[in-house]
């Protein structure tokens, strides 16, 4: 019996992702392919690089096809999943041999050619499958007209995935950079043509997962959000004029299906500051319609890369620090109203070293320019640093030099200086203490805290200091502020059952007077606890339960 098995190793793309609970479009596109392609769903399995760690990297049963896909071209940490690294796809290979593998994501670009029953495949994995189930298999890409059909026929792989329901779906917008030029490092432009999806395809994928059990997304597979449907007839300095309709139109569509209960997480991902510096008219249209639908919480990522103008123009970057700073004000402007006390909408910054013509100076600038943001009262929800990853094909491949081991101290030097002085600071002011923060997955114990996140783009960790079950949801009332996470209680406070440890989180309470008010326990009433604790916060006091 044919038997296909789609092994997800899960991707980290500049412009896709898909460590759980985010599920990328590639697992989803290759069932809907496989499916299109005449292939009894009950003869497809889906599977983890999770599954295959717990079994020696050993598939659990004979396949014909292995599609794999994977790609960590944007390296990070992730709680709860360990995205699959090169050695562990190569381990997979040798530990099943005589299976065939079909290798896609941008990790095919980094396996060596010529390795005994692999096939890499660097164009559209989905279309691969497709045609090697008609016979006939070739690599090239699909096109918008097939993709209709497989996103669709697709949705029903999310039952298959060990953390469903608890997922959020990646959905794509287009593919390629509608800027006129591009920047040194980024794989994105590589795909060379710019293609749209249909509005309508969108919307019915959309409607294809929550018929299935989904009710989380995130609008983030594009190079710019801002940019979907550009027609691309005018430009200024090299990026595109918006076209603020079918971008209003797709996000009204949404909304209306959030307000309907059908969407309970709605998010974006990446825009290009260089869009909103250059049309804040049309962006501004853009931004209102979509902080309007989005769940409050969400980020809309800028690739700045640097504030240093000399890494600006040699890597063609966007944006300048004042060109940003106008952008940043822009949108804290519109995405800054608080819902249930939390900002619906904020910038997130996305800061690249290892750039050409990087200095040990561009930290410094990269930090102080950070420092003026946070001094103009700017809300950035999050500042994400990471070492460029060089991507064959692209300009950086050929001019980036190694980092020098006293150029990587000074990195870390500024990285801690950045986590410590600004992101802690716009921590605090976007997450008050006695914020209330709801449906977070458990996703690992350390020591005596469970760590926790909402199911959603960019959520932040939240330490408690309750131990709760693994892939459980909880709601939490924010306590405390670390550098980057939040120490949080689960909500309501359950005051005569919380351990003692959560008991000296509370503000107002402390370690003296909690051992003090253990002691006392049951506590009947308010009385009993401000007698002793009189300082004690007053929404952390409403969220109290005895
Ligand atoms: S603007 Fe630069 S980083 Fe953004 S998609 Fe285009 S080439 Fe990539």
């Amino acid at each position: 019996m044919e038997m296909y098995c789609i092994l997800d190793c899960f991707v980290d793309e500049p412009a896709c992702f898909g460590v759980p609970p985010f599920l990328s479009p590639y697992p989803r596109y290759l069932y809907g392919a496989l499916v299109d392609a005449g292939v009894d769903s009950e003869k497809i399995r889906y599977s983890t690089i999770e599954t295959l760690r717990e079994n020696e990297y050993r598939l659990p049963e004979a396949f014909s096809q292995v599609f794999l896909i994977g790609g960590a071209v944007v390296p990070g940490k992730y709680l709860g999943s360990r995205i699959g690294t090169l050695r562990e796809v190569e381990r997979i290979i040798a530990n099943n041999s005589g299976t065939g593998f079909a290798i896609g994501g941008l990790i095919s670009h980094l396996i060596p050619d010529g390795l005994p029953g692999v096939t890499l495949v660097r164009a559209d994995i989905e279309k691969f499958a497709f045609h090697t189930v008609r016979g006939d298999p070739h690599d090239m890409r699909r096109d918008y007209r097939e993709l209709s059909r497989w996103a669709v026929q697709g949705a029903a792989v999310v039952r298959q995935h060990p953390s469903f329901p608890n997922l959020i779906c990646e959905i794509e917008t287009y593919r390629g950079c509608p800027r006129k030029t591009h920047c040194s490092f980024c794989s994105e432009y590589l795909f060379r043509e710019i293609t749209f999806r249909d509005g309508q395809d969108i919307i019915d994928e959309i409607e294809a997962l929550i018929e299935k059990g989904i009710r989380r997304f995130r609008i983030g597979r594009q190079a710019d959000i801002l940019q979907y449907q550009t027609p691309r007839r005018k430009f200024k300095k090299g990026f595109p004029q918006p076209d603020p309709k079918p971008i209003i139109e797709l996000f009204s569509a949404l909304r209306e299906k959030r307000l309907r209960g059908e969407i309970a997480v709605l998010n974006i991902d990446n825009a290009n500051p260089g869009t909103i510096y250059h049309f804040p008219d049309e962006s501004s249209r853009i931004l209102e319609a979509i902080a309007d639908a989005v769940t409050p919480g969400d980020t809309i990522a800028l690739g700045v890369e640097s504030f240093d103008t000399a890494v600006i123009a040699q890597n063609n970057l966007k944006v300048n620090r004042d060109e940003l700073i106008a952008v940043l004000t822009l949108i804290n402007r519109i995405g800054g109203k608080r819902v249930n006390d939390i900002p619906v909408l904020l910038p997130g910054i996305n800061l690249i070293h290892g750039l050409i013509g990087e200095t040990a100076n561009t930290f410094k600038i990269n930090y102080e320019s950070l420092l003026d943001i946070r001094d103009r009262g700017l809300l950035v929800k999050r500042i994400n640093i990471r070492k460029i990853l060089i991507f064959p094909g692209t300009r950086a491949a050929g001019e980036v030099k190694r980092i020098s081991e006293s150029v990587r101290k000074r990195y870390d030097f500024f990285r801690e200086k950045i986590r410590k002085e600004i992101e802690h600071d716009m921590l605090t002011r976007i997450y008050p203490t006695g914020a209330i923060l709801r449906d977070l997955l458990v996703l690992e114990h350390r020591f005596d805290y469970s760590y926790a996140k909402q199911i959603a783009s960019y959520s932040i960790t939240a330490k408690i200091p309750v131990p709760l079950p693994l892939q459980s949801l909880c709601d939490v009332i924010v306590t405390g502020h670390r550098e980057r996470s939040l120490i949080a209680l689960p909500y309501p406070i359950a005051i005569n059952a919380i351990p003692q440890k959560a008991m000296e989180h509370i503000p107002g309470i402390g370690r003296k007077l909690a051992s003090r008010l253990i002691v006392e326990r049951p506590l009947q009433k308010r009385e009993d606890i401000t007698d002793i604790a009189p300082h004690l916060d007053r929404k952390i006091s409403d969220a109290i339960r005895f």
